[in-house]
């Protein structure tokens, strides 16, 4: 079973239709994602199946366990616990508003879909993966042969396909849907990369995280879609705001109440350019542009750094002034290391710049 489904009682329903078609237990599940939606039905599958094995990978199983990883896992359960109810009480307040008799019914079709889901979460017992993997394995189950490809980040970072070399058939979860995944827990650029890896393998159709069966051409529009995605917005992030945007940006934020703003990141002229204003300075701070990838804690090192600079009797612009400098000579000396952007380089300079 390629992953269970967003509750024990749509699991269960799933099953019963399993069994409609064969008796044989279920020996495995997968979860291809630490998504909610895919992995939360996986009690009902250890309740019918004693011996059951659940498979993932190690990242996916992280996701499952630690804090704030996303829209699934163990915080994201209690966050429902918490959400669930207020949404019930917003569907019963728009109900007695609503104006006409279809709108009453759909509102009303949602309460109840959404009360039945909250006395079931009350009785979740979150069902871990029991195994996991940290790279591409093949499982012989009864003669067929499964692969469970580990290939790289994508939709999260613990993506998992599930191929059946034989059937020429490719389990994605939802690094590829019938239309589009949702992105917030993804990797756009490096999706791209593995939707490339993947589609070297020999198959002929897809089974989606969502939607009907789509054949291995979806594969390619969907990378090309991302592409042209990924491109749109980073030149929209390279035109940037104008000068002009940033003072207007600035004398805003005060007005709403700061006592200083620093607006960051204007890219538009040429050099990497920050507006300062405390309600009387409108200053501009510039540096050269430092390219590269390597920009991970870019934002909080440079606030950390005024912040120190701060506390060493630093005045606010002089402070601001200064971290900029610290920040450019840490984007010089950044580093290459880790997955995805590496982080900036801290240790460039450890003594007080007195220039
Ligand atoms: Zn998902």
């Amino acid at each position: 079973m390629v992953d269970s489904h967003s509750k024990p009682s749509a699991a269960q329903a799933l099953y019963r239709e399993i069994q409609g078609i064969t008796k044989q237990p279920i020996r495995k599940v997968i979860n291809t994602h630490f998504h909610w939606d895919h992995w939360q039905g996986n009690q009902a599958y250890a309740a019918a199946s004693p011996n059951l094995e659940i498979i993932t990978s190690e990242r996916t199983k992280d996701n499952l366990t630690k804090p704030d990883a996303g829209v699934g896992g163990l915080s994201y359960v209690e966050k429902q616990l918490a959400a669930v109810p207020k949404e019930i009480e917003q569907l019963k307040n728009d109900i007695q508003k609503a104006s006409n008799p279809e709108q009453k019914a759909r509102l009303e079709a949602n309460l109840q879909q959404a009360e039945a889901y909250f006395e079931e979460l009350k009785q979740f017992k979150p069902t871990l993966p029991t195994r996991t993997v940290a790279s591409s394995v093949t499982l012989n189950e009864q003669g067929r042969e499964i692969q469970v490809l580990v290939l790289g980040r994508a939709h999260t970072d613990g993506d998992v396909f599930i191929y059946l070399p034989k059937e020429k058939v490719v389990a994605s979860g939802d690094a590829l849907i019938d239309w589009m995944p949702f992105l917030s827990d993804g990797y756009p650029e490096e999706w791209v990369q593995t939707l490339a890896a993947l589609e070297k393998f020999d198959f002929t159709q897809i089974i989606p995280g969502h939607g009907e069966v789509i054949t291995k051409d979806h594969l390619g529009f969907f990378r090309g879609f991302l592409n042209d995605l990924i491109a749109a917005v980073k030149k929209a992030a390279a035109d940037g705001a104008s000068l002009e945007e940033m003072q207007a940006a600035a004398e805003q934020i005060v007005a709403g109440g700061a006592r200083a703003v620093v607006v960051k990141g204007g890219h538009a002229i040429t050099k990497a350019t920050d507006v300062f204003y405390d309600g009387s300075r409108m200053e501009l701070l510039q540096s050269e542009v430092v390219a590269t990838p390597n920009t991970h804690g870019t934002g909080c090192t440079f606030s950390a750094a005024i912040c120190a600079y701060l506390a060493r009797g630093a005045e606010l612009l002089e402070a601001v002034r200064r971290a900029k400098t610290y920040i450019t000579g840490a984007l010089h000396h950044s580093l290459t290391i880790g997955q995805g952007s590496g982080p900036v380089g801290h240790f460039w300079n450890v003594t007080y710049p007195t220039d």
